[in-house]
């Protein structure tokens, strides 16, 4: 079975699970502009003052923006196992099914359920995919005259790598509310009514009406175990553009207009 029939398949868990269930990854540029207006209606407004550090928000809208620093080579191989098995399991509870199923041809198709799929359908079982990261995730060997060596991080360019990562980074992000994590960087009753995020590969929009970007950042910096660069802050950037992907952002009081 070729790899590019995983790789779909893996996407069509990916994709299902991740916008059904908590998902914030864009998968395709299209939907970057619902998805910032998604997160901007999931907000609820604030008073004026930051939650945690109690700074005045002068504009009613934090936004901070940064880039996930080498996804590829920080991505633990050891944790894509742990990490699609958190994956799998959301995916059943969601569709009440094991497996998936991908139809080769000019255009691949996917579905999901065990029946009424006809010949020329290929059963793919959360399992298969399990065994396929993680062999994929493990593949980085390097060979030095008789020394054989595995490098740490996925292999760039690797058939399943971006799957690999990109549930990796939706594993990690499955843990942004969990509440001691939240407590013991210093934020008390936060929620996903106070952070709204969604990220393109690695580059990450994040929005609040109730905290300031300052205290975005720290919410994201520990979020990832990757190191992350900032790009924008609206706290240090009030007035200038915040960029990402193909658009131009621009902070109108409670508002966002983009260009
Ligand atoms: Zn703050």
């Amino acid at each position: 079975m070729s790899s590019r029939l995983w790789l779909e398949s893996y996407w069509s868990c990916g994709s299902w699970h991740l916008a059904t269930i908590e998902g914030h990854e864009v998968f395709d540029q299209s939907q970057a502009i619902p998805a910032v207006i998604k997160c901007l209606g999931a907000l609820q407004s604030g008073s004026g003052v930051c939650k945690r550090c109690h700074c005045v928000l002068p504009h009613g809208l934090s936004v901070y923006s940064a880039d996930i620093d080498q996804a590829f080579e920080a991505c633990d191989n050891n944790s894509v196992g742990k990490a699609w098995a958190w994956a799998s399991s959301a995916f059943i509870s969601s569709y009440n099914s094991s497996s998936t199923q991908v139809r080769r041809g000019r255009q691949f198709a996917v579905g999901h359920g065990t029946e009424g799929w006809s010949r020329g359908w290929w059963v793919i079982s959360m399992t298969q995919i399990q065994a396929a990261l993680v062999a994929s995730a493990a593949s980085t060997f390097c060979a030095l005259g008789d020394v054989v060596l595995q490098l740490r991080g996925m292999s760039i360019g690797g058939s399943l790598s971006s799957s690999a990562v990109a549930v990796h980074l939706a594993f990690e992000e499955s843990t942004a509310f969990d509440s001691e994590r939240l407590a013991a960087i210093g934020f008390q009753n936060c929620g996903i009514a106070d952070v709204q995020w969604c990220r393109y590969v690695d580059d990450i929009l994040s929005f609040s009406r109730t905290l300031c970007s300052r205290c975005l950042s720290v919410i994201f910096s520990t979020l990832y175990s990757e190191k992350l660069s900032e790009v924008y802050s609206s706290d240090l950037a009030l007035g200038n553009p915040c960029n990402w992907l193909l658009f131009e952002f621009h902070i109108r009081g409670p508002h966002l207009a983009w260009t």
